[in-house]
């Protein structure tokens, strides 16, 4: 084994010891929560490795460095996750790679990607981002609709051609009533999902938790952690 792929071994066997601790104390299946690791920043050859170390789903943020490196690694059988903000003319070549859209945050987008998946003729799984800080009618600094913007963005996902609602997906907000309180956040997030549910029942993922708050997720109800750093160590950049 190279020294990488120790370390990664080594890494993703304690990010899996804390999924299944956090899913025995919350008396939850191990199943029933995805590990998605966040490759952003990372060189194709980590993401091979993942691949050979039993990983099924990567996450990436920015389309510049996404495109080129899932075009390296084609080859793998991997579900590609996109979590980063997305700006519409990056929708064509997101759509191409990416099986799932956690970023979804505005009808503008959803009329692109439906557009992108319909031409490239795919099915595109899509989350809400909600942005549990962001006021009525705003959307959050780091992407998100607010919670109050959900039932109209799902209603316009379920009808788009192209494109099929998968749930929602949050960042534990740095600031306003949920700052420092993952927990409450998570169970936040958990309420919105319920109600999404009761009008689309197929929408069930819920996309919550991070290295340092996978905990948390996991005990709200969490059905995929993003987990980048755990695995992959501190990035060189922000990213
Ligand atoms: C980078 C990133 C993660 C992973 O964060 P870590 O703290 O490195 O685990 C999860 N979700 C999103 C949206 C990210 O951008």
């Amino acid at each position: 084994m190279t020294d990488r792929k120790a370390e990664l071994a080594a890494n993703l066997a304690r990010v899996e010891e804390r999924i299944a601790a956090s899913c025995a104390a919350a008396g939850r299946a191990r199943e029933d929560v995805t590990l998605v690791v966040v490759t952003k920043t990372y060189p194709a050859s980590d993401v091979r490795i993942l691949r050979e170390l039993g990983v099924r789903h990567v996450a990436e943020n920015r389309d510049q460095d996404a495109a080129p490196k899932a075009a390296a690694c084609a080859d793998l059988s991997l579900t590609w996750h996109f979590v980063g903000q997305l700006q519409t003319n990056k929708v064509r070549s997101v759509t191409s790679y990416a099986d799932i859209v956690q970023s979804v945050d505005r009808p503008k987008l959803v009329t692109a990607l439906s557009a992108a998946a319909v031409r490239g003729e795919r099915e595109l799984g899509c989350l809400i981002q909600v942005a549990l800080d962001a006021e009525s009618g705003e959307r959050g600094e780091r992407g998100g609709v607010a919670p109050d913007g959900v039932e109209e963005l799902a209603d316009a996902i379920a009808a788009a051609p192209g494109l099929r609602l998968g749930g929602l997906m949050t960042v534990a907000p740095l600031a306003g009533e949920y700052a420092g309180r993952q927990r409450a956040a998570f169970e936040r997030l958990m309420e919105i999902s319920s109600r999404l549910r009761s009008a689309h029942p197929a929408a069930n993922m819920v996309s919550a938790g991070m290295s340092g708050d996978l905990e948390d997720a996991v005990a709200a109800g969490a059905t995929h952690v993003r987990v980048g750093t755990a695995v992959l160590g501190v990035r060189p950049r922000l990213g």
